[in-house]
């Protein structure tokens, strides 16, 4: 039986995550389930997969959530510690799929716990890469992409030379706004914000979509990730959101990891890797698709991507940062206090106003040092946010 644990089990990709699980039973055992705030649901998935502990990182639902578990041996847990302690229980898979930099400290601690890391939460990646590499090496740990573009990049990579990549190709779809006029943008709302053409996931990475925050991540992600030359990484809009990334050699070879948009696919590949397994998934009918079509991603209706690049030059604590502003951003705008358009324009004043405070390009990686970036660039965000909104 292999022991897993999934963080964030009550979100998108924790769900997706324990349907797998659920039709083989048997060959798990459950350790640990985490969830935000929402109790229902995680008494509702503790009561079916009896993990040894639940964990709401809400304090305040604790009670709910122990009456919840009555009689049925699982312990309940709540709070930050409870959270971190619970990720550092041994266990042989573990889902990081908890939304935001929140995400990166569970992470860590499987990690050192010495647990293949399936990561969902591409926070981790964007502020903490080398953190997060240098843990799996210490501690003789894996880590394997789930965002559905890297699981594509890592499959097109097995069994090939990493300098023999000349490029690679990040798919976008697009997301709820790329056919309006630039003109209407500043005027969406949140609701408008996260519809997705083609995905089902959760609210914050839809807006993300939208804006092409959650594609800017991305491009951090890879280049931390797969150590490649944020040069060699492209994007480029692709609508029907089929093909989910391209490798591109040196011979000129183009790899393209094509399949439906079904976050169970680079799930299931993580969870049974090195193994393929059958899976779950719609199996694609080309005839029946027609065609696929590519446009160029537009640096002015996704400004978010041109900070990538920056982002990307600048390195260090420059993605913790960028990433902690970009969350605040996204919190302003859900509470209306911003304009959709105005998340881009709060993350680059931070960018400038918090990076060179933090000398950002030199300064060592250490969870200390990334969580000290990630607040100040909430406060250097809440004061930007704080001018704007008047
Ligand atoms: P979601 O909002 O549906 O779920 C997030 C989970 O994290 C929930 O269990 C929630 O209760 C928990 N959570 C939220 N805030 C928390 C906090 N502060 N502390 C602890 N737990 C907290 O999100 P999702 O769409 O499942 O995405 C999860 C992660 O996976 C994100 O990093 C996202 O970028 C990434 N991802 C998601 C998809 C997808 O298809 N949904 C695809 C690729 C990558
Ligand atoms: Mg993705």
């Amino acid at each position: 039986m292999r022991r897993i644990s999934v963080f964030g089990a009550t979100g998108s990709i924790g769900l997706n995550t324990l349907d797998l699980i659920r039709r083989d039973r048997e060959a798990y055992e459950i350790v640990a389930l985490s969830g935000g705030n929402n109790v229902a649901q995680l008494v509702k998935l503790a009561r079916e997969f009896r993990p040894v502990v639940a964990v709401l990182s809400d304090e305040g639902g604790f009670a709910a959530l122990h009456d919840g578990l009555a009689g049925t041996g699982v312990s309940a847990a709540a709070g930050r510690t409870a959270l971190i302690e619970a990720a550092a229980r041994p266990a042989d898979w573990v889902m990081s799929a908890i939304v935001g930099a929140a995400g990166l400290e569970p992470g860590l601690h499987a990690l050192q716990a010495g647990a293949t890391l399936a990561l969902a939460n591409k926070e981790s990646m964007v502020c903490a890469g080398p953190l997060m590499l240098e843990t799996a090496r210490v501690h003789g740990a894996a880590i394997l992409p789930v965002d559905s573009e890297h699981s594509a990049v890592f499959q097109a990579l097995i069994g090939e030379d990493l300098a023999a990549v000349e490029r690679v190709i990040i798919t976008a779809s697009g997301g709820a706004f790329r056919d309006w006029p630039l003109a209407d943008l500043a005027r969406a709302t949140p609701e408008q914000a996260a519809t997705h053409p083609n995905w089902d996931m959760g609210q914050r990475i839809t807006i993300d979509s939208a804006s092409m925050f959650n594609k800017a991540l991305e491009l951090i992600e890879t280049k931390e990730f797969f150590g490649i030359d944020p040069d060699r990484i492209e994007t480029v809009v692709h609508p029907e959101s089929m093909i989910h990334a391209l490798v591109g050699f040196v011979d000129g070879a183009l790899m393209a990891h094509v399949g439906p948009p079904d976050m169970r696919h680079a799930i299931g590949f993580a969870l049974h890797h090195p193994a393929r397994r059958t899976l779950p998934v719609e199996r694609l009918d080309l005839v029946q698709l027609g065609f696929l079509s590519f446009r160029p991603a537009c640096e002015k209706r996704w400004p978010a991507l041109r900070l990538a690049r920056e982002v990307m030059r600048r390195g260090g604590l420059s993605g913790a940062v960028f990433n902690a502003a970009k969350e605040a951003a996204l919190d302003a705008f859900l509470a209306r206090r911003i304009g959709f358009t105005q998340m881009a324009e709060v993350v680059e004043e931070v960018l400038d106003r918090a990076v060179p405070q933090l000398d950002a390009a030199d300064a060592a990686i250490s969870l200390d040092t990334v969580l000290h970036a990630d607040q100040m660039a909430r406060r250097a965000a809440g004061d930007v946010i704080a001018a704007r909104a008047g």
